[in-house]
Order: structure tokens, then sequence, then C-alpha cells
């Protein structure tokens, strides 16, 4: 060990003896962090315009949600849902308040939420379907990495070495024919994510969004939405489909849904609300510190017109990043919505001008060969998006320099 917090190389070192290989992490040790902005060990600051993956919609360590975990945490921390707690009941009002009416199950993450939401709509086709157990999900979603949630989940390489895998789910391309084929009597519910982003954030048209929901509706199927990452405001609207003017019948939530804390959820329209004592449970789901900071987090997207900002600085860094192929950046498009964008590269040196970028002092999130992610937190200002723009330009010319080479 080098110091009191340990370099980036002390660290890494530890890490491959006691952490399992799960993660290609990025060359970069944080320490701590404050709105856009994180301290690396080495006492270097940079922007964060990945945020935790979505995670961090109020920035880091926000105020909204250091206070409500320490008034909560001195108040009540846990007691399992064998009792009634008042956060969480609110938390469930306020979550249903930006939704659409109906009841909300409380877990832990956004795989867990899928879970929840599949076990949901399998009860609901045993039910109200002739026992249909069919799910159709597309291709290019991610649902997460536990069982269910991974055979919800197209791509071959996350789900091969871990087959055999729950089965009745049907994956097929992003196209309402395509889909409509798809939905037999064997099927109790379509599966989306509004915008896929672990695929490269890759948007559903809002017509395809609302023909499948017209077609849930013609054939009787239920339609859940995945927003664990497009939901809390990030797009622009509390949840993205709402862009497309349409209602789910479930939906999942997670990511920053705790402003980092963890937390998920799974909401179910009134008609879909299956599930009955004895059918699903966690023993931490919506436990009253989660469940008080998610309001937090609620309250304060509310309160300081988070969304409508979310918009409105979506613009701005949207238009930022296009604007950097006026200096030769190879951008050849930006795709997404609201503080949810992608920066399609036309050459292949997404992870090259990541890595460079973080010597620049940003982090941005390569997928691929030539996709740049970006979530920022939703409070990040224009001078901090500038900031960041300027840094990127830097990591775009020294990428260029070393390839060109
Ligand atoms: C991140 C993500 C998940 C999985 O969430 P975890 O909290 O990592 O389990 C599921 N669906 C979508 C759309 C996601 O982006």
């Amino acid at each position: 060990m080098t110091g009191p917090a340990g370099s980036l190389d002390a660290l890494r070192d530890r890490a491959e003896r006691v952490l399992m290989h799960t993660y290609a992490r990025q060359p970069l040790a944080i320490e701590s962090g404050h709105g856009v902005w994180v301290r690396a060990v080495d006492g270097r600051e940079l922007v964060d315009l990945v945020g935790g993956i979505g995670v961090n919609v109020l920035g880091h360590s926000p105020r909204a949600v250091t206070d409500a975990l320490a008034d909560q945490s001195r108040r009540l921390i846990h007691t399992s849902n064998l009792y009634f707690t008042a956060p969480q009941v609110e938390l469930a009002e306020r979550l249903v308040a930006t939704a659409f009416p109906g009841r909300v199950f409380l877990c832990n993450s956004g795989a867990e939420a899928n879970e929840a939401a599949i076990k949901l709509i399998r009860k609901w086709g045993s039910r109200h379907r002739g026992g249909a157990s069919g799910i159709v999900a597309l291709e290019g979603g991610f649902h997460g990495r536990t069982l269910g949630a991974l055979a919800a989940t197209a791509q071959r390489r996350y789900r091969e070495p871990f087959e055999p895998l729950p089965g009745g789910f049907k994956h097929v391309a992003a196209d309402l024919e395509v889909i409509r084929d798809a939905v037999d009597d064997s099927v109790a519910a379509v599966l989306l994510e509004p915008i896929q982003g672990e695929s490269g954030v890759i948007p559903l048209s809002d017509a395809l969004v609302a023909g499948v929901r017209s077609l849930c509706d013609e054939r009787d199927v239920l339609l859940a939405v995945d927003e664990v990452q497009t939901g809390m405001g990030r797009t622009g609207r509390w949840w993205a489909h709402q862009h497309a003017g349409i209602t789910p019948d479930v939906m999942t939530v997670a990511k920053g849904l705790g402003g980092g804390v963890p937390i998920g959820a799974v909401l179910a329209a009134a008609h879909a609300d299956v599930l009955e004592p004895g059918d699903h449970g966690s023993t931490f789901g919506g436990s009253p510190l989660a469940a008080a900071v998610a309001c937090a987090v609620l309250r304060t997207i509310e309160e300081d017109h988070l969304v409508e900002r979310a918009s409105r600085l979506g613009e701005y860094l949207h238009e930022s990043l296009q604007s950097l192929r006026s200096d030769g950046v190879p951008v050849a498009s930006v795709r997404g919505r609201g503080l949810m964008l992608g920066a399609v590269l036309s050459e292949p040196i997404a992870a090259r001008t990541a890595r460079a970028a973080l010597d620049c002092g940003v982090i941005v999130n390569a997928i691929g060969d030539s996709v740049l992610r970006v979530l920022p937190a939703l409070t990040i200002t224009e001078e901090e998006v500038d900031e960041a723009m300027h840094r990127l330009r830097e990591a775009f010319a020294i990428t260029r320099t070393e390839g060109g080479a």
C-alpha cells in the first residue's frame, strides 16, 4: 500500500488478488465526488459524464441524498417487509404519481425489478391468457444479469456460458411487423427498453413504441417497459415511454431511483397486478433507508424541475457533441434523448478515446468500437458541458495522433 487511499497501481494489484475478475475496469481509482466532478486518488479532478451508469441523477453525494441518509439512518434503517413503514408507502405514492395508476413492488436493483416483472407476467398469463407464459423481447435489449433477466436479454455473449437459462423468451428485431408475428397464443407480454442503453443508446421510434402498445391491446397481452436506464427524468420526461404518448401495463425502474443508493421497483397497472401474499418478496426491498432516499431523489427532481432541465441540457449536450465535428472529430451522429446520448463515431476509436479522455480529465463510456455513451447528472450546467467538451476534444486529438502515427 502506497498511501492512505492507495494509489491506482496499489489498488489494482490488491483488487487483482481478492476481487473476482468480473469487470474490465478503466485505469482510474476514484476517491470522492461532488456534483458532476470526481477526484481521483492522485488528486486530479475529472468531469464525470457517466454518472455511475446513469445512477447519480443528482450528481455525486448530493445534499438531498446525504441528508436523507443521515436523517433516516438515525430513525430506522431496516425492518423487513413483515411490517409497514411510511417511507415505503410514500415512495410508491410518488412513483405512481409520476407514471400511471397502479401498485409498486420494491426491490434492490434493475435485474431484480425485471425478475419481479417476469414473475408477474407469467402469473398474469396463467390467470388471464389461458396459461400463456411467453415473453417477446427485442434484439439489442439488456435486462440484467440474473438468470431470468439474462434469459430476457438477447445478446449471445452475455448468455451463452450460463445456459440453460429459463425458457419462454423470444428475441425479435425491433420492427412492428416482426413483433406482430411473434405475439401468438403462447405469449403473455412484450418487453422493451424505449432506448436500448447497453447496446449503444439505440432509441426505438415513438411510432414503434405506440405501435407495440396498440398491438398488445389488440392481442390482449401486457406491455412491459424496462425504464431502468431511461427513467427518472433522464430523457426529458419522467419516463421515456411518455414521449410516445402511451402507458405500459408494467414498468421496471432502478438505476437513478436511489441517487446512488441501491433500490429498484416494478410498477403494474391494476389489471396487471396479480401478485398475492407469498408470490414474491425481498428481505431488503424497500427498506426505510433506501425508500427515504428515493423519496428525497424524486422530491428533488420535482422541486428543482430537473426533468425539464434534462431536456434543455440534453439539447445543449447533443449540439455540443455534434459540433465536435468542426474540430475534425469523427462524430457521424448523436443519438438518444435528453441526457442519455450516444455519439456514434465513424472510426473504431471509442475505447481508445475513452481511455485518453481519462488522462484529459473527462469520463465517458465506450460501447463497442464506435459509440461513446454519456449519462451525466441531470444537474449538469452548460459551463460543465463546455469544460467536458474541451477535455474531450483534447482526448480525440491524442487518440487520432496515436492512431495516425
Ligand atoms: C442496468 C440495466 C439493468 C440491470 O440493472 P442492475 O441494477 O445492474 O441489475 C436492466 N435493464 C436495463 C435497461 C439497464 O440499463
